[in-house]
């Protein structure tokens, strides 16, 4: 089954990691070798030969001189280049959905949903090529105009996580394309085998056309190339998605630079449910973004605020909803399953870790709280009740499915408590109460990038802007405006009058 998967997508047993352009992938065997594995089985999926620093320092000369003829092509034409790879990924969305689901252990349909999103964000892109508009503005001056312009910024350097192995490039890269820049690429070393496949997809539907090279690609067999990649000043952007700990050391390593760093990190992302809530509504959705992607997504909802008197009613029909969830963990390329493995061993260990936390904190595992005994990465999801929200664990984000439940009296309580976290990242409230709804999304509300009613923290539309504030780092990717952190703005003001008039009506008479 995993065979036929990577065929379908030109892969061997042993793949090349490093694209270096023109169709070519680097010979290099003696950088050493990831081995992805099955987070379903155990097995390990295939080899990739780890990129060199030879292999680095030709990505980006030769990316720097793919930006030098890209830099000037017409947005709208860059927009043609991202139409022809969204329709090669819609042509391989199955094939490449399933290597999703099994390198990574999402669902299946989660690995089609990710794909979707590349698809989506390639048709954003395409129609953004034609929109990159620059303000203008009344100069003081007589006689002369005045308004500004976006250029692209260069080289983007893009190093991702394994939860969304595949979504996260296509954001960056699509819409880094489309800006004129030229995009280098380091995925996560537990999902190289997705990265490779999306890199042979979009790379021949553009070689095919006679576009240059846009993307590049490199693995690292440790962090030594990626420390690199974020301290070399050739990168104009790094485009940094993963943890905090990490995502800290290198938006500091780039400042040091003066580079520009967008950080995509840790969330610890809540749900507020109200006595006039919809529970119909409020249930399902906690539990999709309680237990979806086996709690392994930035917006996976972490924390549950419940209205005092909906309390028991609202974590009863939690533990059943769970009991059923527990009957539907397996095989995530099976479409009958809800929930897949963790993806490694150490989200496992840091599942229990927390689970153990908790309990010594006083927290009451009210489901889950074990590993499953079968081959794989297999946890129960849990519910943990009787902590506050200022409790160690709970302000931390542990990357598995734990949901801390707890009460509150009044809605002001509620939403200090929401925001009463290091992280900044999504958070939602259930309410029929209009005034309710509008307080949480106001100025004093919610204090993270992304704030929904009566929708639940993850599942974000490509549309929007996405990113969080605080620990999460601050930066924004997608739809919106975010194409702005790819091209650097530049203000021109032309005189077409006969004198020079100073700004600030300053004199200055030779
Ligand atoms: P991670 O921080 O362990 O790894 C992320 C990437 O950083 C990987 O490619 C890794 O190889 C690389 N890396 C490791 N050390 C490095 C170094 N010294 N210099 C440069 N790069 C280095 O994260 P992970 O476990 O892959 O992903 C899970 C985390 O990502 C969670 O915290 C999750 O919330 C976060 N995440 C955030 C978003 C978002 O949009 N906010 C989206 C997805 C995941």
């Amino acid at each position: 089954m995993s065979h036929s998967i990577l065929s379908a997508l030109g892969l061997a047993e042993t793949n090349s990691g490093t694209y270096l352009g023109n169709g070519e992938w680097s010979k290099t065997s003696d950088a050493g070798v990831l081995e992805p594995v099955n987070p379903t089985t155990g097995e390990v999926l295939g080899r990739v030969n780890a990129s060199s620093q030879a292999d680095y320092d030709a990505i980006v000369e030769r990316a720097q001189a793919a930006f030098k003829v890209w830099r000037t092509t017409p947005a709208p034409r860059r927009g043609e280049a991202i139409r022809l790879c969204a329709d090669a990924l819609r042509t391989h969305k199955d094939a490449l959905g399933s290597l999703v689901a099994l390198e990574m252990g999402k669902s299946k349909p989660e690995g089609d949903g990710e794909v979707q999103e590349m698809i989506d964000i390639g048709d954003f892109a395409v129609g953004l090529s034609r929109q990159l508009y620059g303000l203008t503005m009344h100069s003081e001056r007589p006689g002369h105009r005045m308004y500004e312009q976006w250029h692209p910024i260069g080289l983007v350097g893009i190093i991702s996580a394994f939860n969304f192995p595949v979504a996260v490039w296509a954001w960056n890269s699509f819409i880094a394309a489309i800006c004129g820049d030229i995009s280098i690429w380091k995925p996560s070393p537990k999902t190289p085998l997705s990265a490779i496949a999306s890199m042979k997809i979009c790379n021949e539907a553009l070689n095919k056309a006679d576009f240059p090279d846009l993307f590049f690609l490199f693995n690292d067999a440790g962090s030594a190339l990626a420390q690199q990649f974020v301290d070399d000043k050739r990168i104009g952007l790094i485009s940094f998605t993963g943890s905090t700990k990490v995502g800290r050391q290198v938006g500091e390593r780039v400042a040091q630079r003066m580079g520009r760093s967008l950080l995509e990190l840790g969330g610890n992302n809540c749900i507020i449910v109200d006595e006039t809530a919809d529970l119909k509504l409020a249930i399902p959705a906690i539990v999709f973004g309680a237990v979806g992607t086996a709690g392994q997504r930035c917006t996976t909802t972490r924390r549950l605020i419940v209205q005092e008197s909906v309390y028991d009613e609202v974590l009863a029909k939690l533990i059943t909803a769970y009991k059923q969830v527990e009957g539907k963990i397996g095989d995530p390329t099976d479409p009958a399953n809800l929930m897949g493995p963790l993806n490694s061993k150490e989200g496992v260990a840091a599942y229990l870790d927390a689970i153990a936390k908790a309990k010594a904190a006083g927290g009451k595992v009210e489901s889950g709280g074990a590993a499953i005994e079968r081959p794989g990465n297999f946890v129960l999801p849990a519910i943990v009740t009787g902590l506050t929200n200022d409790a160690e664990i709970v302000q931390h984000e542990t990357f598995a499915p734990i949901l801390y439940v707890m009460k509150y009296r009044d809605i002001a309580d509620a939403i200090d408590m929401q925001n009463a976290v290091p992280q900044g990242l999504s958070s939602s409230i259930f309410t029929t109460n209009l005034k309710r709804a509008e307080a949480f999304l106001s100025a004093a509300g919610s204090d993270c990038g992304i704030a929904n009613v009566n929708i639940g923290t993850s599942g974000a539309e490509i549309g929007g802007a996405f990113g969080g504030e605080k620990e999460t780092g601050g930066g924004r990717e997608s739809g919106s405006t975010a194409w702005q952190a790819y091209m650097r703005r530049q203000t021109n003001t032309i005189n077409y009058s006969d004198s020079l008039p100073l700004a600030q009506g300053i004199k200055f008479d030779l």
